[in-house]
């Protein structure tokens, strides 16, 4: 399970930000998470709320978001976009596709007290 892995990784940029900018609190951490990236949100959440124990982010809330997964098609030789692993080209039915984006995850802001 690498969601503990990744919720440490946040956890640790939360908290270099604090160092940074002088907060002692944070509220509400915003995550994007890619379509195409392999992290099951519900295991994130748990994990971040177990690492962030003692942290300044105890207590935060992880707020998700999804970011459309983009491929290119062979087929087409274009860039089209899909909901998850699997699925085949939308447009010709292809199953040739090399991941474009959506595949990251990045914090995308903090509420802090
Ligand atoms: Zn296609």
């Amino acid at each position: 399970m690498h969601e503990m892995s990744l919720a440490g990784g946040v956890a640790r940029i939360i908290e270099e930000q604090a160092t940074t900018h002088g907060f002692s609190k944070v509220l509400t951490v915003r995550l994007e998470i890619g379509q195409l990236a392999h992290v099951d949100a519900d295991a994130l959440s748990f994990c971040f709320s177990a690492v962030v124990k003692n942290t300044v982010a105890e207590g935060a809330k992880l707020v998700i978001e999804r970011a459309q997964g983009l491929v290119w098609c062979f087929g087409c030789a274009t860039q089209v976009a899909i909901k998850a692993w699997g699925d085949a080209c939308p447009s010709c039915g292809s199953f040739d596709l090399k991941a474009a984006s959506g595949q990251d995850m990045r914090i995308l802001d903090l509420e802090v007290a």
